[in-house]
């Protein structure tokens, strides 16, 4: 099958003329057809854009022309990073009918290298879960079984590239949601350095812990993908003004010699899945004896990481999501007269915001109130500099930070959609590196044994170390088994 190349590879066999980027796209969109009803990794399909872009592409390689490294490769984009004339929904009724009037610095750029744009993949309502449970659209579901989740919030993007839908996809990760879905799909997302990909144009869940990153099945995807996004964007405030790293260089220069690895025990306790560790644990034993140097640390901070997001999250979250208010954007719900400003507010909001997202802004609103503020959100923020106190120390120890991505495989639909606290611990090995603004990504390293489902290795690093967590995640690869063959694999298109 074509679509387990890889998207370099694909890439090649375009720059080769071996096949067509309309070919190449064409077949992507074949396969969304066929198996996109049961996986409901797309909110929207974007045949005649993807397929215009497409043919511009062939024909720019049939006059010579120099293209991009990537061009012609299809991709797909979460639902909350806009493109304009294209809905952007955020997988929430709220958006539901809103066209953005302009691109993200992140489609830009897609669209200069010329990539073709399939379509707009699920996700957790305004990004916020780790299941795709919440999204208002239904959830999208795992390649590897059709009856568990496929993570989240991202976990359309992880499905659609774990189902070799599309080699690539875009991602937004404010706890976790490159990071947990794939490890839960057996795929590589990444959540670069805060402030190396603009974040001008994503649809803001908590500013300051929010970033956008890539979603491949290879690490050299991911690679090459981060080169194209990354670079300082004026439009984004917090974005980095500086030269963005060589990372394709890096996963090819990785090695475990020499390597310094730090092990938290904060990040592997109680609550573990058994086979998780297992993993886990083979991997850095493997990486030892290649050659590298575990250490183990102590970061104590990292036990309150997780309640510390859930104050500063929604804070941010009550604060951003102020703006849906039934007169700028999609929906607007008539409330019974006497109508007022207020009051179709408050029956759109109503009518528009699911629960997780309703449940997230009340926290917000309630921790940023008169009298609790200092206690709640001022704590969280205490905590937030204790973590990058913690991590300093760390990265003063070792040159990466490596963990479990997540402290379980994929679990099945409905086992934790009713009690928010059990799904929140799904992001307690991914939050700490948002907290402090590091790079951070998944790899897959093998099966649990004891479901025979993916697990994944996270590899921290310093801020602006984006190379050196490339590198190190290289030497993860070589000496770990992969999740060999998933089943959608071998899902065939009828023709
Ligand atoms: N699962 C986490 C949450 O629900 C992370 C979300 C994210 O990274 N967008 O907040």
């Amino acid at each position: 099958m074509l679509l387990k190349n890889s998207a370099l590879q694909l890439a090649h066999m375009l720059a080769e003329g071996e096949i067509t980027s309309v070919e190449l796209t064409t077949a992507c969109l074949q396969r969304i057809e066929a198996f996109d009803p049961q996986v409901n990794a797309f909110l929207f399909v974007d045949r005649e854009g993807a397929l215009e872009t497409a043919q511009q592409v062939d024909d720019a390689r049939a006059r010579g022309q120099q293209l991009h490294p990537l061009a012609g490769v299809p991709i797909a984009i979460k639902d909350n990073i806009v493109t304009r004339g294209i809905p952007t929904t955020c997988a929430s009724k709220i958006l539901e009918g809103w066209l953005p009037p302009y691109d993200a610095t992140v489609i830009q750029k897609i669209k200069a290298a010329q990539l073709p744009i399939v379509g707009k993949t699920n996700m957790d309502e305004f990004a916020m879960g780790s299941s795709t449970e919440h999204s208002a659209f239904g959830p999208s579901r795992n390649p590897w079984d059709l009856a568990r989740i496929p993570g989240g919030s991202g976990g359309g993007s992880a499905a659609a590239v774990g189902a070799f839908m599309v080699p690539l996809a875009l991602g937004s990760d404010t706890g976790g949601s490159i990071r947990q879905p794939g490890a839960v799909t057996g795929t590589v997302g990444v959540k670069p350095t805060y402030g190396a990909v603009s974040r001008y144009g994503l649809v803001a869940m908590a500013s300051s812990l929010d970033q956008i990153g890539p979603v491949a099945r290879t690490l050299e995807d991911a690679a090459a993908l981060q080169e194209l996004l990354a670079g300082h964007d004026p439009l984004d405030s917090t974005s980095i003004a500086e030269p963005a790293p060589k990372l394709l260089e890096a996963v090819r220069s990785g090695s475990a010699k020499g390597l310094k690895i730090g092990v938290a025990k904060q990040l592997m306790g109680e609550g573990y899945q058994a086979g998780v560790i297992a993993q886990f644990q083979e991997v850095i034993d493997r990486l030892q004896a290649a050659g590298a140097q575990i250490v183990s640390l102590d970061c104590p901070s990292f036990d309150y990481a997780l309640s510390a997001y859930y104050l500063i999250m929604p804070a941010e979250v009550s604060s951003n999501l102020a703006r849906f208010d039934g007169v700028r954007y999609g929906l607007r719900v008539q409330p019974e007269p006497p109508v007022t400003a207020e009051r179709v507010m408050a029956a759109t909001r109503g009518a528009g915001f699911g629960d997780e997202v309703k449940r997230r802004i009340i926290l917000g609103t309630h921790v940023l109130s008169a009298g609790y503020v200092d206690a709640y959100y001022g704590s969280a923020l205490k905590v937030r500099t204790l973590i990058q106190r913690d991590l300093a120390q760390a990265f003063s120890q070792a040159d990466v930070i490596m963990s479990p991505t997540c402290p379980t495989t994929a679990f099945k639909f409905g086992e934790k959609s009713n009690d928010p606290m059990s799904m929140y611990l799904q992001d307690v090995a991914t939050v700490p590196s948002n907290m402090a603004g590091i790079p951070g990504l998944s790899v897959p390293i093998g099966l649990a044994p004891e479901d025979g489902l993916p697990v994944g290795l996270q590899v921290l690093a310093p801020a602006k170390q984006d190379a050196r967590m490339y590198a190190a995640a290289a030497a993860v690869m070589s000496v770990a088994d992969g999740v060999g063959q998933c089943p959608a694999a071998d899902w065939k298109v009828e023709k």
